[in-house]
């Protein structure tokens, strides 16, 4: 006997997309099936009619319960997972992967078990961490990386800049390019994947240095602070040391046609090059940071301008780019607006929750997007890549019971009441054209039309594993 049944919904699978009937036993999917040949005394049977059924969303690239430095003389942190994830699962998202940073003087090992202790029991969805390299780490830390891919922490980000200002002074996150080799010479033989935040320390501190002493300060400048060309040279870079070490590489919060273009030659040439971008980047450019609440949209790098808008677009709607995600840093308004040049904004925002909607809204709706390429860069991709795949990122027979529906009817302007998390979004303001209202995390549902029925204690921490395939040439 099936524990839920849901009939006459449009469904994404890995065989492509069409009106099946979908059969849950227990946490999985027991059964794909042609419409009506399910038996019908399943507990639970939803009528999906009208609506498109995704796979749940996989948010790869979330920060929650993270110190903030772009005010180091106020410390405080993100939201944390109890949270935020209210509004993942509000919004369609049945995964995510935070970041476990380990720094000079630390262990790999105890610090993830920190960010476990954190999460359990604290989070309506499922998660994973990557493990962060950073700063002058002793060369003994990078020895523990192989066990720690066979514990299920496959992935492995590394910043190439400090991203913030040289003043004030705040504690830097850059791992050097000799250290980023080095790591990539642990991580590519053991099985696992580089991420890379890709910006060039030079540039980006002497424009920090130059704009100060130009007497640029505003907040509004911080394009051609965290520039273009920044971009270019440290992708470049990246995908030289990599192909050196034959390590595999996902690049975070792709900004720029630049970075979108060296991707894509790298993939040209058989290289396992992957791109993520950030639904900021790909629907707001930097002339609106000169608004009245444009730093909201500010996440590190920038925004860009129009014409890395077009490409981040193509890279996602097409091929080049491999992931929408959010670089989710959830604060209160009053944090995100506090400080105005560009030493002192508040980097990041909250954006997991409209993420689904607005990546079907903005891609399938306006820039005619097939529904098995937005279940690709909002669920199927991020798995594959990150090791979570097929359990996750998939309706398939045996793959857990992760469901996003969607409804295309919906058109709505959105408001703060859309939300679940702190008291703003983004996003608000936002005109959408369809928009999750149903979301099951391994069989239960877990949300429905904007009320979360979930609790923290649903969320497990996934174990991952990648398949071999991904790291050897351009997989997805
Ligand atoms: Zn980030």
């Amino acid at each position: 006997m099936l524990d839920l049944v849901n009939r006459n919904g449009q469904v994404i699978t890995p065989q492509g997309v069409g009106l099946w009937d979908v059969g849950v036993r227990g946490e999985q999917i027991a059964v794909v099936a042609a419409p009506g040949t399910l038996p019908t005394d399943a507990a639970r049977v939803i009528d999906a009619a009208g609506q498109i059924v995704s796979p749940g969303g996989v948010e790869p690239h979330a920060h929650l319960a993270h110190g903030i430095m772009s005010h180091p003389e106020q410390p405080s942190i993100t939201l944390g997972p109890e949270d935020d994830t209210r509004g993942m699962a509000c919004g369609g998202t049945t995964t995510h992967i935070d970041f476990a940073y380990v720094r000079p003087g630390t262990d790999i090992q105890p610090v993830i078990e920190q960010r476990a202790a954190r999460w359990k029991g604290n989070s309506y969805v499922d998660y994973a961490y990557h493990v962060t390299l950073c700063g002058t780490l002793d060369l003994k830390a990078f020895e523990q990386i192989p066990e720690a891919i066979k514990a299920g922490y496959p992935s492995f980000k590394v910043f190439t800049t400090n991203v913030l200002p040289p003043h004030p002074k705040r504690q830097g996150n850059r791992l050097d390019f000799g250290r980023i080799g080095f790591a990539m010479e642990k991580v590519a033989p053991a099985g696992g994947l580089m991420v890379v935040h890709g910006e060039d320390e030079d540039l980006v501190q002497f424009n920090y240095e130059r704009f100060r002493h130009e007497g640029r300060m505003d907040g509004t400048n911080l394009h051609l602070v965290h520039t273009k060309l920044s971009e270019l040279l440290a992708f470049r870079r990246t995908v030289t040391l990599a192909r050196a070490m034959s390590a595999a590489v996902y690049f975070v919060h792709t900004s720029a046609k630049e970075g979108v273009d060296t991707i894509g030659e790298a993939r040209a040439d058989g290289l396992p090059v992957y791109g993520e971008t950030l639904h900021q980047y790909a629907c707001f450019n930097a002339e609106y940071y000169k608004t009245p609440r444009g730093f909201c949209s500010h996440t590190y790098p920038s925004l860009k301008f129009p014409e890395d808008q077009e490409a981040l677009w193509r890279g996602l709607v097409h091929d080049g780019l491999a992931t929408l995600a959010t670089d989710e840093y959830p604060t209160s308004l009053e944090l995100k607006l506090r400080g105005r040049t560009i030493e002192d904004v508040t980097g990041g925002n909250v954006g997991a929750e409209a993420r689904m909607g607005i990546g079907y809204s903005e891609g399938v709706v306006k820039r005619k997007m097939t529904l098995e390429r937005y279940a690709d860069i909002t669920a199927t991709n991020a798995a594959k890549i990150f090791g979570l795949y097929p359990r996750k990122g998939a309706i398939a027979a045996g793959s857990d019971a992760d469901l996003c529906f969607i409804d295309p009817n919906v058109r709505k302007t959105l408001v703060k009441d859309d939300f679940h998390v702190t008291d703003y979004s983004p996003w608000e303001g936002w005109a959408v054209s369809g928009w999750p209202v149903m979301t099951l995390l391994r069989g239960k549902v877990i949300a429905e039309r904007g009320r979360l029925l979930g609790s923290p204690s649903d969320g497990q921490w996934v174990s991952r594993r990648i398949d071999p395939g991904v790291l050897r040439r351009p997989a997805c």
